[in-house]
């Protein structure tokens, strides 16, 4: 991959890679925007096939971060950093902490949480190595687990949809197809029940289908989600499951749910849009994690703070809606172009501080 060209054309400030032969880690972080703040986002510990296959995930996430932080209003850039290796097979201690001075370099330029095969423990190895951590546990005086304030975020992202489309924002009555119960699902369905909609639910995982059945969920093949009749349709498991295949074969007005990169290509938020399928933008309503982890940054960590700001992702939602509404554009492209104003807004702020 020609690097240099790969950043000029997504936008990004710094790639950095990193090597240690006495521990095994092979790494690299990039940096796209810190115009908002320092970089945020995750490690993602994957056995990549190759360092160019490792290195567009890097930069595809990190961008994916900027907006979602600007979107959500945080004072955040977007970063990402990936570990290539196999969770299961090559993460030790030494490693993680190897990844915590790779970290500890940049010097605050980039704070790193969990993704794909990283957990708070081994945030917990990363933090004795660098202060640049963000999302420990509770216990550690960090903000814990983010799912919880996902699935109220995302809840909260579906009642605004619901009051664009039936013009009464209550959920009650109505059936949200949830395509995989794990964390984030079942943390949204504890509200979707409460305020008693009907739920259905599918999951590849024996104890994810037993934990909704118990908690009175009707359960589906996992295939057959799609052809649900609903009213919403919940990604909260795989990217790009909302394609030229499944859009034929969703049987709902809203679609709205956690999972991150729903749609498999750009063109997909339009056929929504063109088909009369309000679809809430996966960075902007699934962003009560980065929410949540944000609010322990600069202060000590406040759970009512971190709450009162998921629960703006209604607003912040709505004004989606009416963006796309009044431009005759689809709501994905309305998110986009929320994120673009902001970081535009402050760039010029800070041109002018800067003379
Ligand atoms: P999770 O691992 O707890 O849950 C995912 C569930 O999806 C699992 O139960 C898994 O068995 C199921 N699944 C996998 N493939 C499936 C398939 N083909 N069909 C049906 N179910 C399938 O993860 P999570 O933390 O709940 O995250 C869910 C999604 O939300 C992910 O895409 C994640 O990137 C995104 N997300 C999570 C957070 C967070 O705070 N955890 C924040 C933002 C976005």
């Amino acid at each position: 991959m020609n690097v240099l060209h790969k950043m000029a054309e997504y936008g990004h400030e710094q790639v950095t890679m990193y090597s240690d032969p006495d521990t095994g880690l092979r790494g690299i972080i990039a940096i796209h925007d810190t115009t908002l703040g320092p970089s945020c986002g995750g490690t993602r510990m994957w056995p990549y096939a190759s360092e160019d296959e490792a290195l567009a995930d890097a930069l595809r996430l990190s961008q994916a971060m900027t907006y979602k932080s600007a979107a959500a209003g945080l004072n955040l850039g977007g970063g990402k950093g990936v570990i290539i290796g196999d969770p299961r097979a090559d993460k030790t201690e030494a490693l993680l902490r190897a990844w915590g001075r790779f970290v500890d370099t940049l010097g605050g330029r980039y704070l790193t949480t969990t993704d794909v095969g990283t957990t708070g423990r081994d945030l917990e190895s990363v933090h004795q190595e660098t202060d640049h951590v963000v999302g420990l546990d509770v216990t550690l005086g960090g903000s814990g687990d983010t799912s919880i304030m996902t699935g109220l975020g995302i809840y909260m992202g579906m009642k605004a949809c619901a009051a664009h489309v039936w013009g009464d924002d209550s959920l009650r009555g109505k059936t949200v197809a949830m395509q995989g119960f794990g964390k984030v699902a079942s943390h949204t369905a504890e509200h979707l029940l409460e305020e008693d909609a009907r739920v259905i639910a599918t999951d590849i995982s024996q104890a994810a289908l037993d934990k909704a059945r118990s908690m009175g969920v009707k359960v589906v093949g996992a295939d057959d989600i799609y052809d649900t009749d609903c009213d919403i349709f919940a990604p909260c498991a795989l990217g790009g499951v909302i394609n030229a295949e499944t859009i034929d074969r969703l049987r709902c007005r809203i679609v709205a749910g956690g999972a991150n990169n729903q749609l498999a290509v750009p063109e997909d938020g339009e056929t929504l849009h063109r088909r009369g399928i309000i679809y809430a933008p996966d960075f902007l309503i699934n962003a009560g994690g980065i929410i949540n982890a944000a609010a322990e940054i600069g202060q000590p960590y406040n759970p009512d703070r971190s709450r009162q700001q998921t629960e703006r992702i209604y607003e912040q939602m709505a004004a989606v809606l009416a963006t796309s509404h009044k431009k005759e554009i689809s709501t994905a492209r309305a998110a986009d172009l929320l994120a673009e104003q902001r970081l535009a807004s402050v760039r010029q702020v800070r041109h002018v501080w800067r003379g």
